[in-house]
């Protein structure tokens, strides 16, 4: 933002884009949230304090307020607020805070689809000697590209290729791709390799899954052995 006189009525914001606007949003919002939460953290160990006390006109307590008030548009609880961060800002911290030290530092692997948090950047190493994986990729920096929404490509479920599908970080937008494969694709086991897939992305252990399917006489499976989807 450039450094200028504001006349009346203007403000510092009045001609950025929608682009520029959101991330300054998103930057306020983060560091709002991490202000708010230090604060709690204070006045909780402070007790009664005449400075954490609203009716006291506490300057502390007034501070909390007016975050609270913002964060509330936004998460109505701290449940909400941490499935926010999870799902963007937890990955967006050292893109929206570049010259902020970071605690997690993420670095993302485009041959497997791998993406790694680590106090220290894996950038530019090995991906199997980052993440123990079989894989001969290289870890890059996380872009702004790697947590952009994908609604476009699950709109067009053909849109969006296997390898692409493949490289997404585990999570819920892997695992409706994998799913939008699943109804549309001819052929049982194909589906059913596209359903084991999304659960994957969903972090789920397909192991003693299949043990209970096994117990309920699946008709998936061959004599006692569990036999997995075929790849299409
Ligand atoms: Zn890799």
């Amino acid at each position: 933002m450039t450094e200028r006189t504001l006349e009346w009525g203007q403000t510092p914001w009045d001609s950025l884009s929608r682009e520029e606007l959101l991330r300054e949003v998103q930057r306020y919002y983060a560091a709002l949230t991490e202000t708010a939460s230090v604060l709690k953290q204070q006045r909780d160990a402070d007790g009664g304090a005449p400075f954490w006390s609203i009716a006291c006109g506490g300057s502390g307590g007034m501070a909390l307020a007016v975050a609270e008030s913002v964060l509330k548009r936004v998460d109505t609880d701290d449940r909400q607020r941490e499935s926010t961060f999870r799902a963007f800002f937890r990955y967006a911290y050292e893109l929206l805070f570049p010259d902020v030290p970071h605690r997690t530092r993420w670095a993302m692997c485009d041959t497997c689809g791998r993406m790694i948090g680590h106090p220290e950047s894996r950038v530019g190493l090995a991906c199997g000697s980052v993440t123990g994986a079989p894989c001969s990729g290289t870890m890059r920096a996380i872009t702004w590209d790697d947590l952009a929404p994908k609604l476009e490509a699950r709109a067009d479920r053909w849109n969006i290729g296997f390898d692409d599908v493949a490289r997404l970080p585990p999570g819920l937008e892997k695992a409706a791709q994998w799913l939008e494969y699943a109804l549309g694709w001819p052929g049982e086991h194909h589906k059913q390799w596209f359903m084991e897939r999304a659960l994957e992305a969903l972090e789920v252990d397909l192991a003693p899954l299949a043990e209970e399917l096994r117990e309920l006489g699946s008709g998936t499976v061959d004599g006692d052995a569990w036999r997995p989807g075929i790849a299409p």
